[in-house]
């Protein structure tokens, strides 16, 4: 997807600050952080959002699980921590590359409004 910012991203063409990175998953720090910590992850290939997730794309997802599980340790969020989706309009998805927030650092509200 050769307009979409977070293929610009994994390709390195838009600079980021990385926090992991793996042959098909990338973490960078979120540009407007809600929390002390938070980072995107994202699959290095182009999924528009949670509802393109199909048998044949499916494996990258569990690859972005097993990153966050590393970050957090490698990070110490001993505390705990969030991983949010937005998907679609109504979701509050502004950036049309699948992608999770890690928040951490701070108490989250539950339910998020
Ligand atoms: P969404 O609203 O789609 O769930 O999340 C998109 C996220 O991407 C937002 O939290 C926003 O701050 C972040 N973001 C948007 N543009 C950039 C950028 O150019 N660089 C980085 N690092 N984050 C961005
Ligand atoms: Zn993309």
């Amino acid at each position: 997807m050769s307009d979409c910012l977070f293929c610009k991203i994994a390709a390195g063409e838009v600079p980021s600050t990385k926090v992991y990175e793996t042959e098909d998953v990338l973490a960078f720090k979120d540009i407007d952080p809600q929390a002390p910590f938070h980072v995107i992850v994202i699959p290095k290939k182009h999924i528009a959002s949670a509802a393109e997730i199909t048998p044949e794309n499916s494996g990258v997802i569990a690859k972005i699980f097993e990153a966050i599980s590393v970050i957090a340790a490698e990070n110490h969020l001993d505390g705990g921590f969030r991983v949010v989706n937005n998907c679609g309009e109504d979701g509050g998805q502004t950036v049309g590359h699948i992608h999770f927030h890690l928040l951490a650092r701070r108490n989250l509200a539950w339910p998020p409004g």
